[in-house]
């Protein structure tokens, strides 16, 4: 019956995997099956934030080109929604053993397009393929629920359905992860999905396609086109776009939240973050300078559950930032492809000044700097380099306290207990993780009743939870009602019907 999918397509050697042997390729879309270039003149350079050599052209496409893949993608559903789902799961059965055989060279690519180090890359592989997993559960995943007596000789049931088309806008800093949350899960329910990834970060996502092809899923089942705001705000007004799944910074996901709901489609955006973890006279300081110092540095902190602040009780404040600085200090920092390396660059130049800019605001504002990342950049090369930075004695309200600076920089806040610990973390707009350091379980309990966020870590440093559980950011980290990934993500890509029936 396997052979009954269709054979494989022959695999490609498309844009992405020529980028890591080849002159800088005008990358392509993908619609309906095709591998289509773009009509616009208008490319954007994409650069390896490593070295900050062109690596690729992606297009700014248009409206029509969107208009064009949500064609296909309705096309597409047509019969894909009429595909058994037990099939259905066997087509992500397949896809996760060629994502499975490429993992290394996705990992190298990841590392190359985003920065990050080549172990972190390979964790994001890792999450990925765990995506692709959860959803080859579809038949369990779609079942619906039956009461056979409502009243007497009548019985009701619920059925499960795909919505149609399904878009999805992500961001640069997961380029394999984030895809993932989104597409093999919709198709799995039988939807067809249109995926505009990061302009920034956009030859991952073209890699997946390739391997999506050559897992034998039909054309139009999975479309990409490349762009930036023109693609989203055609999105959010296509009437034949039924939900949009986003990944990305606050304000557009406020935006994207408002203006896709606006236009009669289910939204759900995740949104932006500002962790915070706290560290009480208890803990094993081993521990939590290890996890902190990965959680706030690793990924070039470009991570939504990055720690950005440490609110440490007074008694270990001075032994734990002398032994923070300590572990930054051993940081190696370099291109994530070398071996040894853990901290890569941020993404691009722009986003290096405006760390800096923060760094500067922080010192203005009189916080500690404890340690300057800004002295380690020159020393690591012609990238987009930011040293792991340290500011210590922050106080709530702060620019560096407040706002999402996604790069390396840590802000530690002194408090005098839990409570007080807690109310500062709450105090932030967001709500996406939080972590708790200590052997106390009645501290424990306290936060996890008391904390305003939606992953909670205890005695480790990224509670991301796994991909059949709800990423379940809230306040400002989220907007929505259902979220990425587990049931939450079944629940959104589905419609329901009720039947009720008297024989
Ligand atoms: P971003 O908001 O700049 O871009 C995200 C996507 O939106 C991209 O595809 C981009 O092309 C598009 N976009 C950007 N500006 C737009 C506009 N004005 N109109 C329409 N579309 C627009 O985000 P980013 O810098 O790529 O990613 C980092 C952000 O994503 C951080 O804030 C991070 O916290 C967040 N993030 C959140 C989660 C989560 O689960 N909550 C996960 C990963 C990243």
């Amino acid at each position: 019956r396997l052979a009954s999918l269709g054979r494989p397509a022959r695999m490609t050697k498309g844009d992405a995997a020529m980028v890591l042997t080849a002159q800088p390729a005008k990358l392509r879309n993908w619609i309906g099956g095709d591998w289509v270039h773009s009509s616009v003149s208008v490319y954007e350079e994409v650069y390896n934030p490593a070295t900050g050599a062109a690596i690729a052209q992606v297009p700014l496409s248009t409206a029509e080109e969107l208009d064009a893949a949500v064609r296909a993608a309705s096309e597409a559903f047509a019969s894909w929604r009429k595909v058994a789902s037990p099939r259905r799961a066997r087509y992500l059965f397949r896809y996760q053993q060629l994502l499975t055989e490429h993992a290394d060279e996705l990992a190298r690519l990841i590392t190359t397009e985003n920065g990050k180090s080549l172990e972190e890359a390979i964790g994001e592989v890792q999450r990925g393929i765990e995506c692709v997993e959860f959803a080859a559960g579809a038949p369990t995943l779609l079942m619906g629920s039956q009461l056979p007596d409502i009243a007497t000789g009548i019985e009701s049931g619920m059925y499960r359905y795909p919505l149609g088309v399904v878009a999805g806008i992500t961001p640069f800093n997961f380029p394999m992860m984030v895809p993932c949350w989104m597409f093999p899960l919709a198709v799995a329910c039988g939807n067809a999905f249109v995926l505009k990834p990061s302009e920034r970060t956009p030859l991952l996502v073209n890699r997946l396609a390739e391997l999506f092809e050559a897992a034998g899923f039909p054309p139009g089942v999975l479309n990409v086109v490349h762009g930036a705001h023109d693609v989203v705000n055609a999105m959010l007004r296509h009437e034949d776009v039924e939900a949009i799944s986003f990944v990305g910074s606050q304000p557009v996901a406020e935006y994207v939240y408002k203006t896709g709901t606006s236009h009669g489609k289910r939204v759900q955006a995740l949104a932006g973050a500002k962790n915070h973890s706290i560290v009480l006279a208890d803990a094993d300081l081993d521990n939590a300078v290890r996890n902190i110092t990965s959680a706030a540095f690793g990924s070039a902190g470009e991570r939504c559950m990055a720690c950005a602040v440490v609110a440490v009780v007074e008694e270990v404040a001075d032994e734990l930032v002398a032994r923070l600085v300590e572990a930054a200090d051993a940081i190696s920092i370099g291109n994530g492809l070398d071996d040894g390396v853990f901290l890569g660059p941020v993404i691009r130049e722009a986003n290096k000044a405006r760390t800096f800019r923060y760094i500067e605001q922080g010192v203005a504002e009189q916080a500690e700097l404890a340690r300057d990342g800004r002295l380690d950049a020159a020393a690591a090369g012609d990238g987009y380099f930011v040293g792991p930075t340290i500011f210590d004695r922050v106080k709530p309200g702060m620019a560096i306290w407040n706002d999402e600076i996604f790069a390396p920089v840590l802000a530690v806040v002194r408090v005098k207990d839990l409570a007080e610990a807690i109310a500062v973390a709450n105090r932030s707009e967001f709500a996406n993780g939080a972590c708790l350091y200590t052997d106390s379980a009645k501290a424990i309990r306290l936060f996890r009743e008391e904390i305003d966020a939606g992953m909670l870590g205890v005695n480790l440093g990224v509670p991301a939870p796994m991909a059949f559980f709800p990423f379940s950011g809230y306040k400002k980290s989220f907007y929505g009602d259902l979220h990425a990934n587990g049931r939450d993500g079944v629940e959104f890509y589905t419609r329901k019907k009720m039947v009720t029936a008297r024989y």
